[in-house]
């Protein structure tokens, strides 16, 4: 490469899975926030060695082979206290505890005690519970791809579960064939991830409007109403908790209108038939049209897509604790749209990342929350926008949205 600076993705594509900082030999790139709280790399320009390393590994630059899906199956844990805790039929758990029952380790998404989300790893079945459920933030990748082959290289079994971005990036630090029989990855159906500082900021003012020092728990799933009308959840210290249905809470409706998606889900390179994993969990919101017999509303059901031997042996490993059935793999996956389809660009995403910083983000979601025709105008009429939004009062508690 001479001594030209590496080229790595644009920030238009790029997923900030942090691969190309972590195989950097000297440390010479950092992932940085941009101004919409995305990390993105900043390489050191007096440090770098030219050596093209981070180019070669970036999973958006290079992908890696892909597995195409062998079969799909529906499936529900029959632990009722574990599907409670998971987003859909619990089977992540399941795959988890098999693996480490059997000496392994497993690397997963939690909340740190900022409630950031991030990679991290355990060894006991006791920890799992940090890891299940969905977290709908862009998780830091947190040193676990060195990590991960660190145990590797020691003989243990690694269930490295994550976005399909993050195992597409795991499998490039990995090398593409390396420890194959040891390594196993789980990856999700994916919609995308919000903005790291949108989170935050909704939490702040979520702890202020509740009159909250501090938060002890979040649950972005929470199936208090029902698998379907899941709702988010938060536990204060004082043993205050705000719990609302998704379609009204302000954070997890502005998710589902794109509003702050990581720019690169608008084009996602990881989707069918780009998948890498070995096995890949959705919710199998269709189930009662392919399986009537395994639908469980308050509880739900996970489809589990199987794309390579390793991951068909794991699934068989826990038939005896699951509820399944094989279903048609080209219908179920037409059937769940964002396992091939990439997120649609929200029209008022521009505007409401140029309002951001100018208001209070529960005022700023109620207005872009509920776009109507009039507000289609914004554009010919931006003060008037603002006339409208600083009229917004953002009520203390909404007594429709606690149950
Ligand atoms: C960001 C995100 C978007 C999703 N979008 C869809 C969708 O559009 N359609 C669909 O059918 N399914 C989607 N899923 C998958 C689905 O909601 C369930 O996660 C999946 O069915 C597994 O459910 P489970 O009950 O078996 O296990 P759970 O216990 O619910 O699964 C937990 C797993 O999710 C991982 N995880 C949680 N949050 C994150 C995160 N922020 N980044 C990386 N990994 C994470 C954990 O590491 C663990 O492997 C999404 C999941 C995530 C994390
Ligand atoms: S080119 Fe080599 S030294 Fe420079 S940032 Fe990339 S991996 Fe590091
Ligand atoms: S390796 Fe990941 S973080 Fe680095 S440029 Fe490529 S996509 Fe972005
Ligand atoms: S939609 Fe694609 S790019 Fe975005 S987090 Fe999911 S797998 Fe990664």
């Amino acid at each position: 490469m001479g001594n030209e600076l590496p080229v790595l993705a644009d920030a238009s594509v790029c997923n900030r899975c942090a691969a190309c900082a972590a195989v950097c030999p000297v440390k010479a790139i950092q992932m940085m926030p941009d101004d919409q709280g995305f990390t993105y790399p900043k390489v050191d320009e007096g440090h770098c060695l030219s050596c093209g390393k981070c180019v070669r590994t970036c999973p958006v630059l290079t992908p890696p082979s892909p597995q195409s899906v062998q079969e799909a199956w529906g499936a529900v844990t029959n632990r009722k206290e574990e599907l409670m805790r998971s987003s859909s039929g619990g089977i992540f758990q399941l795959l988890a505890s098999k693996v480490l029952t059997c000496g392994g380790v497993v690397f997963g998404a939690k909340f740190d005690s900022d409630f950031n989300v991030v990679l991290d790893c355990c060894e006991e079945i006791s920890e799992l519970s940090k890891f299940q459920g969905s977290k709908y933030v862009l998780c830091s990748e947190n040193g676990a791809y060195l990590k991960a082959l660190e145990y590797l290289k020691a003989g243990r079994e690694v269930l490295f579960s994550g976005t399909p971005c993050q195992l597409a990036a795991l499998k490039n630090v990995l090398g593409n064939t390396a420890y194959s029989g040891k390594l196993l990855t789980v990856g999700c159906v994916c919609h995308g991830v919000p903005s790291p500082k949108v989170w935050q900021k909704y939490l702040h003012e979520r702890m202020e409007v509740s009159g909250s020092d501090k938060i002890i728990g979040i649950n972005c799933r929470d199936k208090c109403l029902s698998w379907y009308d899941y709702s988010m959840s938060i536990l204060f210290s004082e043993g205050k908790k705000y719990t609302c249905i998704y379609k009204h809470d302000p954070f997890l409706r502005g998710f589902l209108q794109h509003l702050y998606l990581n720019p690169a889900c608008f084009h996602c390179r990881f989707k069918n038939p780009h998948w890498t994993q070995d096995i890949t969990l959705a919710d199998f919101w269709k189930v009662k049209k392919f399986l009537p017999q395994l639908f469980d509303e308050k509880g739900g059901v996970s489809l589990v897509l199987i794309h390579s031997t390793a991951g068909k042996q794991l699934m068989e490993s826990i038939v005896d604790e699951m509820k399944c059935f094989e279903v048609p793999v080209e219908k179920t996956m037409a059937s769940n749209p964002a396992s091939m389809n990439s997120a649609k660009n929200a029209p008022y995403r521009k505007a409401f990342w140029q309002d951001y910083s100018k208001y209070p983000l529960l005022k700023l979601l109620h207005w872009y929350n509920y776009p109507n025709w009039w507000k289609s105008l914004i554009n010919l009429f931006p003060n008037w926008r603002h006339i409208h939004i600083n009229n917004i009062i953002v009520p203390s508690n909404h007594p429709q949205e606690n149950h």
